[in-house]
């Protein structure tokens, strides 16, 4: 749908016109994976699809949510913090509640949400719909807070009420994206740069693997767990915070300490897929494609073999992937277990390698993948 039929229908649900309409992207993190909470790098870039907001201002204390992507729709009031809708809408009240208690007026409003990035793929369609909705508030409540604090705002939004324990990434992607660049963050501090991509002749593809969402909840925490554990070991020689401070070779040192063979191997995944971030950063401001394409393909074996993250369909779509003329690398993204790959591949083998991934894929697992070429967009702001 473009902006135009969205107006339309907007016209067509509410009987008035809309007045302002606002976008924010959904996001996909390139390399750095597991690394945030273990205190390193991610490397996300906001994508060219996400999700559109259509508002006008109404008469009563009222506010009506529609989402063309929804069959309901939603009326409110103020009530709403308290009763905790389960709905879709539980993420823009979310954000809405976060204004309300800074002071902001966030009733009266005629809303309509579109996305068009696949919901629980793991490209962040929750921060996305939560930052679209922060822009708009902070645009008609006049408050003017910077992206930044919008960026807060939002993962404030989804882990105090709509109870997802995210780390800052999907946010700070969403927020802060850049068209062409991707951004090196470090969530603890929040601490960015913007890396040019300079991918003449190349693309990025991502593969939804379409394989519904069971253990990643589970065993999201269970890693989590294991790298406290790996540095309460660690610490007993070396005191450290968090394992990615280390190196690979002081890792090397003091690793040692680690009794548990599978304690080892997650900190190992965290320890060099942090310095595999830093290698890729570097690779890319010397326009060298083909490295960051080997760094994502290990990447994906680490997180295949150390971090066990992946399964059958995420390792059929990245290995398939790897091997196919014109890929540079091919790696899964976002925490794992389901969710999607992403792919860096020469634009003329696009088509091919959608055909036999897909085809592959479809034989092994008899599930249908869904490819988007993805274009690297700007992050949220007000269209008009
Ligand atoms: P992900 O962020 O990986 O896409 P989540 O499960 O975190 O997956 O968030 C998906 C949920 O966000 C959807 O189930 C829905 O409740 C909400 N959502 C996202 N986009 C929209 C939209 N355009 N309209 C309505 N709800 C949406
Ligand atoms: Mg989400």
């Amino acid at each position: 749908m473009n902006t135009l039929e969205l107006e339309h229908r907007f016209e067509e649900i509410y009987g008035k016109r809309a007045e302002h309409t606002y976008f924010a992207p959904g996001r996909v993190n390139l390399i750095g994976e597991h690394t945030d909470y273990n205190g390193g790098l991610v490397f996300p870039c906001a994508l060219s699809f996400g999700t559109y907001l259509l508002i006008a201002k109404r008469e009563d204390r009222q506010n009506r949510f529609s989402s063309v992507n929804m069959d309901r729709s939603y009326t409110a009031n103020a009530n709403a913090f308290e009763d905790k809708p389960t709905a879709w809408i539980k993420y823009p009240i979310g954000v809405m509640k976060e204004f309300a208690e800074r002071g902001s007026d966030v009733w009266g409003y005629d809303l309509l949400y579109y996305g068009n990035i696949p919901n629980g793929a793991g490209l962040s369609s929750s921060a996305s719909i939560e930052v679209v909705t922060a822009v708009m508030l902070n645009d008609v409540t006049k408050v003017h807070l910077d992206m930044t604090e919008l960026v807060k705002i939002s993962q404030k939004a989804e882990n105090d009420y709509v109870g997802v324990n995210c780390g800052i990434m999907d946010q700070f992607a969403v927020g802060m994206g850049k068209a062409n660049h991707a951004i090196a963050l470090d969530c603890a501090s929040l601490k960015y740069e913007y890396v040019p991509l300079h991918m003449e002749g190349y693309k990025l593809v991502i593969a939804n693997t379409n394989k519904k969402r069971g253990l990643a909840d589970s065993k999201y925490n269970e890693r989590r767990s294991e790298c406290e554990q790996a540095v309460a070991s660690i610490s007993s020689r070396h005191p450290i915070t968090f394992l990615c401070e280390l190196t690979p070779t002081e890792f090397g040192q003091y690793c040692t300490s680690i009794s548990d063979p599978i304690v080892y191997r997650r900190a190992k995944h965290a320890v060099h897929e942090h310095a595999r971030v830093k290698q890729a950063i570097d690779a890319l401001k010397a326009g060298k494609l083909t490295t960051f394409g080997q760094l994502m393909n290990a990447s994906h074996r680490s997180l295949k073999d150390d971090y066990e993250v992946t399964g059958i369909e995420l390792d059929t779509l990245a290995e398939e992937g790897q091997q196919l003329e014109g890929v540079l690398g091919s790696r899964m993204t976002g925490a794992g277990f389901g969710g999607c790959t992403v792919t860096l591949i020469q634009e003329e083998q696009v088509d091919r390698y959608i055909r036999e991934v897909g085809k592959i894929y479809k034989d092994k697992t008899h599930l249908e993948a869904t490819f988007y070429i993805a274009d690297i967009g700007e992050g949220a702001r007000k269209l008009n």
